[in-house]
């Protein structure tokens, strides 16, 4: 395609990348950039909203603890998430790395973390690589409201910037696309709330604890791709 970047498949055979953690307010276009990182790497996408929104959805004991947070926009107490989030960590795709969308969103959570990945008896992986995606106000706004999901791939689309080729059908599987319960305008301000308030605090905490890579999300998703990709192949060839 002209004036596309150039996103060559890197060799990935067995080397580890460790776990790679996408930070960015709702809307900045994690869950997109999760699943180009886990095409291209080759390691698994954990999305903590994904999650809950499947237990949710199979009306499982978990999906009943969470189902009052996640239609309000609050987020889900720490214990709840972390203790999901380990069982998830210790299966075994996640040995090489480990994408992290969603994860973690407090202090406590960061903590937790990093307490987790220096445990003792773990197959030492390379340190965390943080990535930040940034995008203003307004261009949220309409990413926002016109995000649309598959039910049966999970596959995301956005009536705006990547819409499906046929109207109201994903691409892959043909099924209706459907909005997210917490894309509605109300649910999407507290979200928004939520993040500045628990969220924005923790990229000083990991600006602590190494450096936090700067993206800026705004651009076209394949620009942002090629952008994250720099970053990750870069770390590789270092590490
Ligand atoms: P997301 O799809 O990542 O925006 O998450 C949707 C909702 O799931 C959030 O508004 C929270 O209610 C809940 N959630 C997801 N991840 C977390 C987390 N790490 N900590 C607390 N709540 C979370």
């Amino acid at each position: 395609m002209p004036g596309s970047l150039s996103v060559a498949t890197p060799n990935t055979a067995g080397v580890a990348i460790g776990a790679i953690i996408l930070l960015g307010v709702p809307g900045a276009g994690k869950g997109t950039q999760a699943r180009r990182i886990a095409d291209r790497y080759r390691i698994p996408a954990i999305s903590t909203g994904d999650m809950f929104r499947e237990a949710i959805q199979a009306d499982s004991a978990l999906g009943r603890q969470v189902r009052q947070y996640l239609y309000s926009g609050e987020l889900v107490p720490d214990d709840l998430v972390t203790a999901m989030v380990a069982a998830r960590l210790e299966r075994p795709d996640c040995r090489a790395g480990f994408i992290l969308d969603g994860f973690p969103r407090t202090l406590p959570q960061t903590d937790w973390l990093y307490r987790y990945l220096d445990r003792a008896g773990r197959q030492p992986l390379p340190g965390p690589i943080v990535i930040s995606l940034s995008v203003g106000y307004n261009e949220l706004y309409r990413r926002l409201s016109g995000r649309r999901y598959c039910p049966v791939c999970h596959r995301n689309y956005n009536l705006f910037t990547q819409p499906p080729r046929q109207p109201g059908r994903c691409d892959l599987d043909g099924a209706e696309l459907l909005q997210r319960k917490d894309d509605q305008p109300d649910v999407v301000r507290e979200r928004l709330a939520a993040y500045e308030r628990q969220t924005l605090p923790l990229l000083e905490a990991f600006r602590q604890r190494g450096k936090v890579f700067e993206v800026p999300g705004g651009e076209d998703v394949d620009h942002v791709s090629a952008g994250i990709f720099a970053i990750l192949d870069g770390r590789r060839q270092g590490a």
